[in-house]
């Protein structure tokens, strides 16, 4: 079929989903593309993830039912990011899915002495990939910020530069992407995969010792883009030469550019986390409180959060303003603090009844406003109220994507700080899920 031909269906596909939900058409349809046309499917190409998630969130099956109407069979719908390109359908040039943190830019990130130059460094690299420190190699203990400037320089080169693929993933995701194109002769394809990106940003490298094999590979991928001139962002646990096992040939590659250390933040920076963290997620405290906090943790940023979330589960438990007082007594373990003893089972619990939802809906594909608006709070409020990470939590809701987990957390969080009426609910679910787990 001529790429016109394709495009046109395409445009009376939008407009017949736009007459068949008008509540979740929006203008920017029209920056939609067709990133693939055959009997079957339509793949639809997105500017940008955000916009992905809404669609597979909202729009699925009125686009599926509006493809169908207008071709007369039966036709699957894939959202992604991508665009194409002038040339037409056929060559589409669409970098790597790039699953970003939404709370994990600079703008949200607190600058201190500690981490000052990582921090200008990483700026400095999102708004020129490849021309300032190339590599750039962050390290510093767990919970100190590391993964959270690489997401942001992602997620400011992709703002500065729309077009510029990029690739961020955790060493292990490098590692056992390269063993499954082993094990399915697929090596071509991850070479290509990963050698033809502007950057590739690289998390944990630490992993990399004793996988020998895998060491190989990124050394050539290494080169393959520092030739290029495309940029290499690393992080690590320990500076290059103290990592044990890694080759000595990568040990001078990761030297070449800037190392740079993170420390554990100072008294000040610690009180302006705190203050950040309470601030995005729609807590007001008192300087007073912030700097009880900061003094009660010092070494690890997760650990300042993890304050926070338990301040959070006693104020909404006990129903009360946080005060100075609240916050001794419940940082110090004199309120029996049940938000510790809060399972994912004790929220889902609640959540279905409030509802008045089935667990297996939850788990379900079903994407019915019912069912979606439930599932997320289930997201957020484990989010908030435990410890498990967003792959274990998308886990227990139908083995969803960390992704989807980040994008629900995002959402709720947003409706908590600008709807008083889902401010209200989820204090309300808390206070019933606190109770459930005490009892
Ligand atoms: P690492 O990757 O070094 O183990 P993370 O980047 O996962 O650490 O950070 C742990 C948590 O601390 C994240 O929630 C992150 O947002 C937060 N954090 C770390 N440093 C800062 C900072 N300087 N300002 C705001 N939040 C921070
Ligand atoms: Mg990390």
């Amino acid at each position: 079929m001529a790429a016109q031909e394709v495009e046109s269906i395409f445009a009376d596909i939008l407009d017949r989903a736009r007459a068949l939900d008008p509540v979740n058409a929006r203008k920017w349809f029209d920056k939609l593309t067709v990133l693939e046309f055959n009997g079957g499917s339509v793949g639809v190409g997105c500017p940008d993830e955000a916009i992905v998630q809404f669609l597979r969130d909202n729009c699925k099956s009125s686009f599926m039912q509006a493809a169908q109407q207008i071709t007369g069979h039966l036709v699957t719908v894939d959202f992604s990011v991508g665009s194409v390109e002038k040339a037409g359908v056929g060559s589409v040039r669409s970098g790597p899915e790039l699953k970003l943190h939404p709370d994990y830019t600079f703008e949200n990130f607190v600058v201190g002495p500690s981490n000052r130059l990582a921090h200008a460094s990483c700026v400095a690299v999102s708004q020129s990939l490849g021309n300032t420190y190339n590599p750039l190699f962050l390290y510093g203990n767990s919970g100190l910020g590391k993964t959270h400037l690489l997401h942001a320089v992602c997620c400011e080169a992709k703002e500065r530069c729309d077009g510029a693929v990029i690739q961020l993933l955790s060493c292990e995701e490098f590692v056992n992407r390269f063993i499954r194109a082993i094990e399915e002769g697929n090596l071509a394809g991850f070479q290509s995969q990963f050698r033809t990106v502007d950057a590739l940003v690289i998390d944990d490298v630490q992993f990399l010792r004793e996988r020998e094999q895998s060491q190989q590979e990124f050394f050539h991928t290494f080169n393959a883009l520092y030739n290029n001139g495309k940029q290499i962002i690393l992080s690590a646990d320990s500076p290059p030469g103290k990592i044990p096992s890694l080759e000595e040939r990568l040990i001078s590659r990761f030297n070449w550019g800037l190392v740079a250390r993170i420390d554990p933040p100072s008294y000040e920076t610690r009180v302006a986390i705190v203050q950040k963290k309470a601030h995005l997620r729609g807590l007001s405290i008192s300087d007073e409180i912030a700097e009880y906090i900061a003094r009660k943790v010092h070494a690890n940023i997760r650990e300042l959060e993890g304050a926070l979330t338990t301040l959070y589960a006693v104020a909404r438990t006990v129903d009360k303003e946080i005060t100075l007082e609240l916050a001794q007594r419940a940082l110090e373990g004199q309120i029996k603090l049940a938000a510790r003893h809060i399972s994912i089972t004790d929220i889902i619990e609640v959540v279905t009844s409030h509802f008045d939802v089935r667990l297996a809906d939850l788990q379900s594909k079903k994407r019915s406003q019912s069912v979606t608006e439930p599932r997320q709070i289930c997201m957020y409020l484990a989010r908030n109220l435990t410890k498990h990470s967003l792959e274990e939590i998308g886990g227990h809701l139908g083995g969803r994507d960390h992704t989807t987990v980040m994008h629900a957390c995002s959402k709720i969080g947003q409706a908590e700080r600008s709807d008083p009426q889902m401010h209200a609910l989820l204090g309300e679910l808390t206070k019933r899920i606190t109770q459930a787990s005490s009892s």
